[in-house]
């Protein structure tokens, strides 16, 4: 294959060469245990409390407020289950939303197997959270509400704000998973009232296996891995050194370059929707217009199998999803665009192309062409574009 086209960048990112080159001492000459006293660990133990206050920096959140995780589902996942289990006494109810990450929807059910109460609020058709009917769902047991900050498959930014404020009223407390937001929109911790929040290093070029939680001082939290004193005893574990420093080298180059990043983003974004929405016949842009991640396309094409013109969109070098990379393989149409109330056969038929700064209006202009052809192609083989055509 001559070359690779990658547009995926919701399934993960390319490590950047000035990650690795960070964290590449992390592994040979400074490769000390940060709980160690001699100066060899305290090289490590320094370079972690560097990244805590960076990461605290770019949320408005104190350093000790920054606890690292191994991604961005255990920081979902810890979230969840230790709000579920310090606060049993308030309640057993959480509120989130049907477009979650499996990260979320699944811990909620684990959850609800497990004596809580979930309610799902809905969202309307471009993946927007409806406010009224989450501030109905609140109840006097009511201890937790997780809403994603911006959805992995659509794109969709959700009304933090607003969300943050409601759970303040009603004094719940409020999770965002923020694992697609982070790096790529600013965000204040205390501006949005936000009590938790997840990130991910995978997902701004950083390394794979790292992320973070951020809990707000105060919030009773009950250690999530039991052992050793790391994390001020809530995370036990020597600490995943070089992944935290790369992730500290991620973050630091995700928000020097946020503006530019996003200004490129959007005109490509606007450009390859553009061409789709002129030149392909009986699609359908997927989430917002506006209230998008600046680097997500997703398109329904009517008559096609999102399977089929993903393999084939492989054998042309071009990297794309339909749905989520956890879900490919399943053949269960994306809970996502279901919610948004796609009929089963349109949301089967769905291409999520997620772009980075990188990406060139030529790459983009090959895309085109390629899903042109395939869609031509699938479409011509399907009896049910045929009925379709005949009958107009
Ligand atoms: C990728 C992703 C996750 C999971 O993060 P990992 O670091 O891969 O565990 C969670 N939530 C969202 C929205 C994601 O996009």
């Amino acid at each position: 294959m001559s070359r690779i086209i990658y547009l995926d960048n919701a399934a993960t990112t390319k490590t950047a060469p000035e990650v690795v080159q960070a964290m590449l001492p992390y592994f040979t000459e400074n490769y000390g245990n940060p709980s160690s006293i001699y100066s060899l660990g305290t090289e490590s133990k320094k370079a972690i409390s560097q990244v805590r206050e960076t990461i605290a920096g770019t949320l408005g959140a104190a350093n000790n407020e920054i606890y690292f995780t191994a991604g961005g589902s255990e920081a979902d996942n810890w979230a969840l289950k230790a709000v579920a289990e310090a606060y049993a006494s308030k309640g057993k109810h959480i509120i989130t939303s049907k477009i979650e990450h499996h990260a979320v929807l699944h811990t909620c059910e684990y959850l609800e197997k497990n004596g809580c109460e979930i309610t799902y609020v809905n969202v309307d058709e471009n993946g927007i959270v409806k406010l009224d009917e989450l501030e109905k769902a609140i109840r006097p047991d009511t201890i937790l509400i997780s809403i994603m900050y911006a959805n992995n498959e659509i794109g969709t930014i959700q009304p933090i704000k607003e969300i943050g404020e409601i759970a303040r009223k009603h004094n719940v407390l409020f999770h965002t998973d923020a694992v697609q937001a982070y790096g790529q929109l600013p965000i204040n911790v205390d501006e949005c009232s936000i009590d938790m929040l997840s990130a991910s290093g995978h997902k701004l070029n950083g390394p794979k296996g790292i992320g973070f939680l951020y809990i707000r001082k105060g919030i009773k939290i009950r250690s999530f891995i039991h052992g050793g004193q790391q994390e001020r005893g809530r995370r036990a574990g020597t600490e995943n050194v070089p992944g935290i420093v790369g992730l500290g080298a991620a973050v630091e180059r995700a928000f020097s370059m946020m503006e530019e990043k996003t200004v490129k983003e959007r005109e490509l974004q606007d450009y390859l929707i553009g061409r789709i929405e002129a030149e392909i016949p009986y699609c359908r842009l997927n989430g917002d217009r506006e209230k998008r991640l600046p680097n997500n396309v997703n398109f329904s094409f009517r008559f096609v199998e999102g399977e089929s013109l993903l393999i084939m969109l492989d054998m042309k070098g071009i990297c794309a999803s339909s749905g989520s990379a956890c879900t490919s393989g399943s053949l269960d149409p994306s809970h996502v665009l279901l919610a948004i109330g796609l009929p089963h056969e349109i949301a089967h038929g769905s291409l999520r192309m997620s772009l980075n700064e990188e990406n060139t209006k030529e790459e983009l202009d090959f895309t085109v062409e390629a899903i042109k052809e395939i869609v031509t192609k699938l479409r011509d083989m399907s009896p049910l574009y045929e009925d379709f055509v005949k009958k107009k």
